[in-house]
């Protein structure tokens, strides 16, 4: 990274907040993407900057349910694209699932940016947008999906995710697995699994699960799923913010 030396104490924070501003100068991501990323550094200052107990119990049942999913989705906006395009399409190979594009403020350029970062980082599909097939409940862009993509998922992996839109793919009868350092967000709070992390610590971290937990019979991944509560993960990530420890 161009003059901020590995030893610097929040050089993580600073390459993370180097790849947002990069992808906004390749046109992945949009400006409102930076103020996202601001809010969430926020969060990860609070949560101690590491992957806790309570986001480490989520992602493996995260994990689980995806596993156990019969048609996962892969959805992707243009933070996550910036942040980890070959962990998310290594998550596509390995599940194997779809990649998707689904943005908030509508711009086919960006869309097509999205998906090329995907592809050059070793994805092998990814869908776009269309008018062919709509989520219901929603009014933004991202109300735009593909038929056979997110409209068809039983079980959508969408890290970065808008209230709205998680709360849509629920009343739809999906299963939503979220990444977002925000606890007490709406899609925090929506999702099926929410992961209180940063979501570029927990890709690879999520990886690691999958890899493990595909090794294991589909009794393990249904344990997993319920003994699973979403709300006291939840809690446990307030209250470490809380008490700053
Ligand atoms: P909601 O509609 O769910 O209440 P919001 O409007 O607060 O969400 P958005 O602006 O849509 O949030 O999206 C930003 C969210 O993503 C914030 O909750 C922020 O904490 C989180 N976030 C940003 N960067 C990251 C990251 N790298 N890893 C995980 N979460 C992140």
């Amino acid at each position: 990274m161009s003059e901020v030396p590995a030893s610097h104490p929040r050089y993580a924070s600073l390459k993370l907040r180097e790849a947002i501003a990069a992808g906004v100068e390749k046109g992945i991501t949009s400006a409102h993407g930076l103020i996202a990323h601001g809010r969430g550094e926020a969060f990860d200052y609070l949560i101690g900057e590491t992957s806790q107990p309570f986001a480490r119990e989520a992602l493996r049942a995260g994990a689980a349910l995806l596993l156990m999913a019969g048609y996962p989705v892969i959805s992707v906006n243009g933070n996550a694209a910036a942040l980890v395009p070959a962990e998310l399409a290594a998550l596509g190979q390995l599940l194997p699932a779809p990649l998707e594009v689904n943005i908030f403020h509508a711009s086919p350029q960006r869309e097509q940016a999205i998906r090329s970062e995907l592809l050059v980082h070793g994805a092998q599909t990814v869908l776009m947008p269309t008018d062919q097939a709509q989520l219901p409940f929603i009014e933004s862009n991202r109300r735009f999906v593909h038929p056979e993509g997110l409209f068809r998922a039983d079980v959508v992996f969408v890290p970065l995710e808008d209230g709205d839109r998680c709360e849509a793919l629920r009343r739809m009868g999906k299963e939503v697995v979220t990444v977002d350092l925000n606890p007490l967000s709406r899609t925090a709070r929506a999702a099926s699994v929410t992961v209180v992390d940063n979501l570029a610590r927990t890709m690879p971290l999520l990886l690691e699960a999958v890899e493990q937990l595909r090794q294991e019979p589909a009794e393990v991944w249904q344990q997993l799923i319920s003994t699973y509560d979403n709300d006291a993960v939840l809690r446990a990530a307030e209250a470490r913010i809380r008490s700053g420890a």
